[in-house]
């Protein structure tokens, strides 16, 4: 995964996890493989029964705590160059009695990641009488949430690689072709066009685009389709791209079809123009929805408005009534209204965008037009 910050930014964001798990008075914050270990270290590794962790403790150094078996496999990592109490374990020791030794006495709280495998934590738990576990999610949300210039830049390479791909559907989508088999073809073109894999294809054509998380099926795309094409996967920095356009399919289509796109367009516009520093998340939604409800769709609009994305598809901050978090410079995120009409058709338009210093950078260039192809 990325190993792309350069060791003072990893360094960095382990000394800001190690306040974080200061201010919830715990013991250590412990980071099992995944998006999270990612982050912090740039490198991490598949999770397996075998205890592979990451232990920030409040004060002093963070101890990697590694199968035997796997420490060739950190080698030449920025875990290695950040100076990590490095401790390898083999089959039949006891890893939990390891992470034990490096938690402090001050405090029973563990903060565990929210990607810990439960048997990794009960486990965890028991090997220490008394404590208790928290989650670590929230302390690290805190800090992922708000990218540096490298990150928005990796975001904008993704966006500009789905955007891409979003420019050839002509080659791929048309009547006759089930969705399955549009789908196959547009996984391609996301390596094609710089991903390195596709993580998600949704493909949705006609009553399926009413469908917000519709995968792709064996279903055949009929002439004047609406069809939902929303898109993702990570660059190989490890950042992910996500971005919906809805196109129709030459032929005679819905009457509504034309309208209810022009009111998500608007909708979709409006939200993204309400993005600036200061403003609160549930505003962004609120700019969309008014849209809608005020085009009389308000109850088909069934889902948040958005979502944060980063080393995760879907992250904090979460674009949401309630939400009353407000948007600070770094923090990116999809918008991404949608109109869904059960048995007919929906439509959805996604961007991702950047909050910036002054207001929004929108990481999607592709047209959000209504699109006729096939
Ligand atoms: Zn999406
Ligand atoms: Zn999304």
């Amino acid at each position: 995964m990325s190993n792309h910050a350069a060791v003072d930014q990893f360094s960095a964001r382990l000394a800001q996890l190690a306040v974080e798990v200061r201010a919830a008075a715990a013991a250590a914050a412990v980071i099992t493989p995944g998006p999270d270990l990612s982050y912090l270290l740039g490198h991490s590794v598949d999770s397996h029964e075998r205890l592979t962790c990451l232990v920030v403790p409040g004060t002093g150094t963070p101890v990697l705590v590694l199968p035997e078996l796997e420490r060739l496999g950190w080698s030449g990592s920025s875990a290695e160059s950040l100076g990590l109490d490095i401790r390898t374990w083999i089959d039949g020791a006891d890893p939990y009695a390891e992470v034990a030794t490096v938690l402090s006495a001050v405090s029973a709280l563990i903060a565990v990641g929210n990607h810990m495998p439960a048997v990794q934590a009960l486990t965890l738990r028991a090997a220490v009488p008394g404590s208790e576990l928290i989650l670590a999610g929230p302390m690290i949300a805190e800090l992922r949430m708000r990218k540096d210039a490298d990150e928005i830049e990796y975001l904008a390479l993704a966006g500009a690689a789905i955007d891409r791909v979003h420019n050839r559907m002509g080659e791929w989508l048309r009547a006759g072709r089930t969705e399955r088999e549009v789908a196959a073809d547009i996984a391609v073109g996301m390596v094609e066009e710089g991903h390195a894999r596709p993580d998600f294809v949704i493909v949705g054509s006609g009553p399926n685009a009413a469908s917000p998380h519709h995968d792709a099926s064996d279903r055949v795309i009929q002439p004047g389709d609406a069809v939902v094409v929303d898109l993702g996967g990570p660059v190989p920095a490890g950042y992910f791209s996500d971005s919906t356009r809805t196109y129709q399919v030459a032929g005679e289509a819905h009457p509504e079809l034309a309208a209810v796109h022009a009111v998500v367009r608007r909708a979709q516009a409006a939200a993204v123009a309400a993005v600036r520093p200061g403003a609160t998340a549930e505003s962004v939604d609120a700019a969309a929805r008014r849209v809608v409800v005020d085009a009389g769709y308000g109850q088909y609009f069934i889902t948040r408005t958005g979502h944060g994305i980063g080393l995760e598809v879907h992250e904090e901050p979460y674009i949401v009534a309630g939400n009353s978090r407000l948007l600070e410079p770094g923090m990116s995120f999809s918008i991404e209204p949608g109109i869904y009409l059960p048995g007919k058709f929906g439509v959805r338009i996604e961007d991702i965008v950047a909050v910036t210093e002054d207001g929004v950078r929108n990481l999607n260039q592709s047209s959000t037009a209504l699109t006729v192809v096939g």
